[in-house]
């Protein structure tokens, strides 16, 4: 048996620890089961290259509570240590790494933003432990070892005659923390950090029901049996590749990701690129309310599979955190004030990445099914004009497909609609005239007035609507909204509008007759004398759509 002496600087930094870290205590079980998954999949790479010579097989980790004898054991099957590598990586590594993070966390950690204390590493245990066990087997011919360490520099390492390869972690949980002694308690925690973790996680058993035999009678109860209780899924669909995912593929990992969400998502977009960072995820975009508070912290960010904290916020746009999913990168710095990631050089990179990505695919859908698009507009709108406003890259790829709809159902794209109403809706100024109602009802009958005059009235009915006429106001030359109720839009001009003499009703009457003494009373056609006060055409005669069918 050896004891020895942790070479730290401090006296004693778990108490430290404690006390920076105290609204954060549960991190500890995501960092002890990271490493116990960095061993296993250390192993996976070793045997794989031919420099383990052991059978890898079929690897998990296992999560046990025993609240008599306040402990919890993370036990795993990876790689192990050897007596001179528990003193290099735990005495040394990990603690240096401790007293390293402190010093850091002394300073950025006044600063409340901290994404999500991540990488504390093994001493975190000491959060919620007051001794910590290891009990270590390498994959390596040597000896198993045992360490121990109550908290204080101090330590113990003896040789042990442990036979199963990997790495066995017993917290000795503290008084203070004995509500993780909870079965529920760490369920719970698992499933939120550990839910996508790439090696199977064991938690206690369940009981599985078997299919009958075929010759069970009607009223026998079908079988069962105890298997493990595997509660995460190793491969979630981001960390696959998008070809090999269909629709339905897709919808299940929403459903999974929000098992209390019964909203299907309107569409998703595959996040993957691997140069100059690395990045995955899907995102989802959700049927959008105008309540644009309630949207928040939806996107789920991880590391490799380790879930980080679902406050995105400083990492993607702010305009896109209405959209829920999940984002994986290892690039982003997360030990920091998310002041300092939004100068994250990096960061920056994966914001515009991201912003391009969700431009692209509004683009295509737009592109391919314009029918489809105008049907989801009204629930994506609130995220695509935000963004218009926000983000000046966003802005000049919306435009393209960003649509604005009309009192009439109709929806025009802005160029569609310069098109429409550039000759007819003109001011003084030779400014185009864009009419819009905020509320169809209220606005009712000057919303008929202008549609008698021929004018295309928009429908704007977001709150960002204000905003955004202001940026396009500003970002258009000769462009102007007015309110469909605004005084000034009886003075709108349309150009080719020279000749044409208002006729009273009287007159109407009397051209009626005349055309129609022409063209033949009884005939099919019609004459259409409103018309002329709202198209620079004198008059229409339209023809009932049974008389063109028999042509
Ligand atoms: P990090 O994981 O960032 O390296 P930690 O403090 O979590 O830092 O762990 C320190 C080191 O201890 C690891 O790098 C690894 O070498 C070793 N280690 C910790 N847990 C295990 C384990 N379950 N199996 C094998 N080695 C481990
Ligand atoms: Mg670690």
């Amino acid at each position: 048996m050896a004891t020895g002496k942790i070479n730290v600087s401090v006296e004693n930094i778990f108490p430290l620890i404690k006390k920076f870290l105290y609204s954060d205590h549960e991190i500890f079980l995501r960092e002890l089961i990271s490493n116990a998954t960095d061993a296993t999949l250390k192993l996976k790479h070793l045997t794989s290259i031919g420099e383990a010579k052991v059978e890898y097989g079929d690897p998990k980790i296992e999560v046990k509570v025993d609240k008599e004898a306040k402990e919890i054991r993370i036990i795993d099957q990876g790689i192990g240590m050897t007596s001179d590598e528990v003193k290099k990586y735990i005495n040394e590594v990990a603690f240096s790494g401790a007293e390293e993070f402190l010093d850091k966390y002394k300073d950025a950690g006044k600063d409340a933003g901290i994404i999500g204390h991540f990488g504390l590493g093994f001493y975190s245990a000491f959060m919620v432990a007051d001794k910590v066990e290891i009990l270590t087997k390498s994959f390596k011919d040597e000896p198993a070892v045992h360490w121990s360490c109550d908290g204080s520099p101090e330590f113990e390492l003896k040789e042990t005659d442990r036979t199963e390869r990997g790495t066995e972690i017993v917290l000795h949980i503290a008084e203070d923390s004995t509500e993780f002694l909870e079965d529920s308690k760490i369920r719970e925690l698992l499933k939120k950090y550990n839910k996508f973790m790439p090696i199977p996680i064991k938690f206690g058993t369940r009981t599985e029901t078997l299919p009958k035999p075929e010759d069970a009678k009607e009223d026998d109860p079908a079988p069962t049996q105890e298997v493990d209780d595997i509660i995460n899924n190793p491969t979630p669909a981001w960390t696959k590749k998008p070809n090999d995912l269909k629709d339905e593929d897709y919808a299940s990992f929403y459903r999974e990701l929000y098992p209390m969400q019964f909203e299907e998502p309107l569409f998703n977009i595959h996040l993957n690129v691997d140069y100059p960072f690395n990045l995955t995820g899907i995102l989802y975009f959700p049927k959008l309310t105008n309540d644009l508070n309630i949207q928040k912290d939806r996107i789920q960010l991880y590391q490799n599979q380790v879930f980080v904290t679902d406050n995105v916020e400083g990492i993607v746009p702010e305009f896109l955190t209405m959209l829920k999913g999940v984002i994986d990168s290892p690039d982003i710095p997360l030990n920091v004030s998310r002041s300092y990631l939004q100068a994250d050089g990096a960061v920056k990179k994966i914001s515009s990445y991201i912003t391009k990505k969700v431009a692209d695919k509004l683009s295509s859908l737009f592109k391919n099914n314009r029918e489809d698009f105008e049907k989801k507009w009204n629930d994506i709108k609130v995220v695509i004009e935000y963004g218009m406003l926000s983000e000046d890259k966003f802005f000049e790829k919306a435009e393209k497909f960003a649509l604005y709809p009309t009192v009439n159902n109709e929806y025009f794209t802005y160029e569609e609609l310069e098109a429409k109403i550039k000759d007819t809706q003109t001011d003084k100024d030779d400014k185009m005239v864009i009419l819009y109602a905020s509320d169809e009802e209220a606005q009712h009958s000057y919303i008929e007035a202008a549609k008698a005059k021929g004018y295309e009235v928009l429908l704007m009915d977001s709150p960002i609507v204000p905003h955004l006429i202001q940026k396009l106001e500003t970002s258009k030359e000769k462009i102007s909204f007015a309110r469909v109720d605004a005084d000034h839009i009886d003075n709108l001009i349309k150009k080719e509008d020279t000749s044409i003499s208002k006729l009273s009703d009287e007159e109407k009457d009397k051209l009626k007759e005349q055309i129609e003494g022409v063209i033949g009373e009884k005939s099919a056609f019609t004459v259409q004398l409103e018309a002329m006060d709202s198209t620079a055409q004198p008059f229409i005669i339209t023809e009932p759509e049974f008389m063109r069918r028999m042509k």
